[in-house]
């Protein structure tokens, strides 16, 4: 499940300008039998507008950029 998000100006680590970056949000979700059971975790995908460089933050990761 992805959820696109508006997204921010970031400095993206592989071309190191300050640029927009898309935002995705991700369910990582444990299935039992192939039912889902529950959200075991989120992760959030930035893209860099500039080099489509992709990055993986943690919620931790997002929160303490105020994304
Ligand atoms: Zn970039």
């Amino acid at each position: 499940m992805q959820h696109p998000l508006p997204g921010r100006p970031a400095t993206c680590q592989r071309c190191g300008r300050f640029i927009h970056h898309g935002l995705e949000e991700r369910a990582v979700r444990l299935t039992l039998f192939f039912i889902p059971v529950f959200t075991t975790s989120r992760s959030y995908r930035i893209t860099c507008s500039n080099c489509g460089a992709v990055n993986t933050l943690t919620r931790r990761q997002k929160n303490s950029l105020s994304l």
